[in-house]
């Protein structure tokens, strides 16, 4: 198979083309910091020319059947995997990954069309008994109408297929507006879309700069929903812009996952488990595992064995096959890395292994672990998005669901205890949109994906996903 990465185009209105300007955007590989295509970069013609070729996507979209939606998706997922070799290799060129991991990123997105597909078929309203005997009175659910999706660049395919998904299967039209330093993946799980018979302007796949793009699309009336993964900080301005023009949103933000390990818990799968984790996609991802709350009894072992286990990650370019760590997405991430980690120095926090930048080409870090940080360093209060772990110690499970409830963050949560009790009580307290109790079951499309306090709100999976992308309206008759 012959392999090259692509200059990436827009897709508007059924078509591949250049920017209107002609403008484009150079991508970089991080493992290499060489220049290995461009992007097109999108001015308001273009979204403009998106706008009016959505509309009409939803006008058509929205009265083909769910029945006929399902089979188109379904074959775009077809696709997806007969192509999933060639899209991986690109995926690792533009975001660094393991080729593994991006196959099975790959492989994954496939998997959330098709559960997706079957379950606009069963967007049901309800007949509810009337107070009189002639009248009929219903709920129907129809799609909102346009879409308007942001994603992030550390799950280039993850982050848009689960929106995109959602959407097709309600009747919605999208405009997608992708991760310029990943563009080439998510373009092309937009072709398994086209090529399997997608109607013109149904999705519309754009780039170019972000803050322009969504202060243009969101206050757009021809835009009802927006949808977006990234910084709290981004989601909160994107909420607000989104609340002050009456639109729908759902916000996937940041977060900074506390692991419970306690006295009783299975310490070495709790260490192989969070290692691998913590580590994958080199810890740029909004469920990483970041603050390690270990029973004392058992914090030596648990630190010793993730040390070891860390020390041995081999990081390396994400094609060579024996890589287990890729380098970080772009440069940017390696100085706000190092600040944190300083910052926790300064501050009395151990620095067990790791800390530094490897190498001076490409964006490669060492997986880092920290111990007995003290909360007012700052890696204990913003999101590291890197990989690094710290691992801090307590005494009483009151303490650890305190430190763990502590940040405004509400994402994912883990925890590896023995006793039932302790599982019950931390399933009902710790405040966390996701947890997960003595193994990794996170991110299925059938479960539930989201957070809660800053973290955002709205679910990317589960039954209740394509509830986002619906509104239930209410008609009442009579004979
Ligand atoms: P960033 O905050 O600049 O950007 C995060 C994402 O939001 C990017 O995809 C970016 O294109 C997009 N974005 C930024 N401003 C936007 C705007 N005004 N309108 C629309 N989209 C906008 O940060 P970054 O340096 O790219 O990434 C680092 C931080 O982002 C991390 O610390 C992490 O918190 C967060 N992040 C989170 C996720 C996630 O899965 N939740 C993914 C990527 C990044």
């Amino acid at each position: 198979m012959a392999l090259s990465y692509p200059d990436v185009q827009l897709f508007i209105n059924g078509e591949w083309r250049p920017a209107r300007s002609g403008k484009t955007i150079p991508v970089v590989d991080p493992a290499t910091d060489e220049q290995i295509g461009t992007v097109a970069w999108a001015g308001k013609e273009d979204l403009d020319e998106a706008l009016a070729a959505a509309a009409e996507g939803f006008r058509v979209w929205s009265r083909t059947s769910a029945y006929d939606r399902c089979k188109i998706m379904r074959k775009a997922a077809e696709l997806l995997r007969e192509r999933a070799e060639s899209i991986a290799w690109m995926m690792t060129r533009e975001q660094g990954k393991p080729l593994a991991q991006s196959r099975m990123e790959t492989l994954g997105g496939a998997d959330t069309i098709d559960w997706f597909a079957e379950e606009g078929r069963r967007a049901y309203g309800q007949v509810i008994p009337p107070r009189s005997p002639n009248v009929i009175q219903m709920t129907l659910k129809l799609p909102v109408g346009v879409v308007a999706a942001f994603t992030p660049w550390n799950f280039p395919i993850n982050q848009v297929v689960r929106k995109l998904s959602a959407a097709l299967t309600t009747g919605c039209s999208i405009i997608i507006k992708a991760p310029e330093e990943t563009p080439a993946s998510p373009a092309e799980l937009i072709r398994c879309f086209a090529d399997a018979g997608v109607p013109a302007g149904v999705v519309n796949l754009v780039y170019g700069i972000p803050a322009e793009i969504s202060e243009y699309l969101i206050p757009h009336p021809i835009v009802r929903k927006i949808t977006f993964t990234g910084s709290t900080p981004v989601g909160k301005h994107l909420a607000a812009l989104a609340g002050k023009h009456m639109k729908r949103a759902t916000m996937e933000l940041g977060g900074h996952a506390p692991v419970i390990v306690t006295v009783d818990a299975d310490v070495k799968k709790a260490v192989s488990l969070m290692v691998t984790h913590k580590f994958r996609n080199a810890g740029q991802v909004c469920v990483s595992p970041t603050r390690f709350l270990i029973e004392n009894k058992v914090a030596d072992e648990f630190l010793e064995g993730f040390t070891a286990a860390a020390k041995a990650i081999r990081v390396g370019n994400g094609l060579d096959p024996e890589t287990e760590m890729g380098p970080l997405a772009n440069d940017r991430r390696i100085p706000a890395l190092e600040a944190l980690i300083g910052d926790a120095v300064e501050r009395g926090g151990k620095l067990v292994t790791g800390g530094n930048r490897i190498g001076n080409q490409g964006y490669f870090f060492e997986p880092t672990v920290l111990a007995d940080v003290p909360t007012s360093a700052r890696i204990m209060n913003e999101e590291p998005f890197g990989p690094v772990a710290v691992i801090n110690r307590f005494d009483e499970l009151d303490e650890a669901i305190a430190e763990a409830n502590r940040l405004p963050y509400g994402l994912a949560a883990y925890a590896f205890t023995g006793s039932d009790r302790t599982a019950t009580r931390l399933g009902l307290e710790v405040e966390a949109g996701m947890l997960t109790i003595n193994h990794l079951g996170l991110a299925l499309p059938e479960v539930p994906f989201g957070g809660i306090k800053d973290s955002g709100y709205g679910t990317e999976g589960g039954s209740e996903a394509i509830e986002a992308y619906l509104e239930t309206r209410f008609v009442t008759r009579t004979a």
